[in-house]
């Protein structure tokens, strides 16, 4: 993990604030525990562990945090939020904080993982569900990236798990309202 010297004038004092209120979770509770960080599957593919970024977000590092790998590695599995004595909701924390990178032109880290997050949420705007086949078209539009991993693909959509008509969701109009909204 590096590490590296903090100087006042990078510390953002809005940020908590800012974090907790579109996340809706209380990021000032946390006492550094470590059990988010000691349960998380991808934590050996991190820039800075989900502690880290948590106490990261606590200090005002906004630069540090919105430019980290880590929110971009993130599955959203929610291991670390069920084990936070806490009740501190790491995985919507960590989907804010890749909103917050896309709004903000700090999305830096892994361009690749952006795009395909940016693909996924184009998918369920306009299905209200995932669809893979127009998801993984946009993401390989994004990424001019064509060939690699069509073995997969193939053998995907062989075995019925890529729909060339996505099945359409009730709620689809409800989905849509909500994206308005944010
Ligand atoms: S599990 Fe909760 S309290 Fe513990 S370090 Fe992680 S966020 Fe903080
Ligand atoms: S939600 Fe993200 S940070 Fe939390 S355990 Fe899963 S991969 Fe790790």
């Amino acid at each position: 993990m590096p590490t590296k010297e903090i100087t006042e004038s990078q510390l953002d004092s809005q940020l908590v604030k800012e974090v907790e209120a579109k996340s809706h979770t209380k990021v000032s509770s946390c006492f550094q525990c470590l059990k988010c960080s000691s349960g998380c599957p991808l934590s050996y593919e991190m820039d800075y562990l989900p502690a880290q970024v948590i106490r990261m977000v606590n200090l005002g590092l906004r630069d540090e945090v919105l430019k980290s790998r880590t929110i971009w590695v993130c599955a959203s599995c929610e291991t670390c939020t069920t084990r936070c004595p806490n009740d501190i909701d790491i995985a919507h924390v960590m989907d804010t904080l890749r909103e917050m990178a896309l709004r903000s032109g700090k999305a830096e880290a892994e361009q690749d993982m952006r795009r395909f997050h940016e693909a996924f949420l184009s998918a369920i705007k306009t299905w209200g569900r995932v669809h893979e086949l127009q998801m993984i078209g946009t993401y390989k539009l994004k990424t001019r990236k064509f060939m690699e991993d069509a073995d997969i693909g193939m053998e995907m959509f062989k075995r019925g798990k890529i729909k060339l008509i996505p099945e359409p969701i009730k709620g689809r109009k409800a989905v849509k309202k909500l994206f308005r909204k944010t």
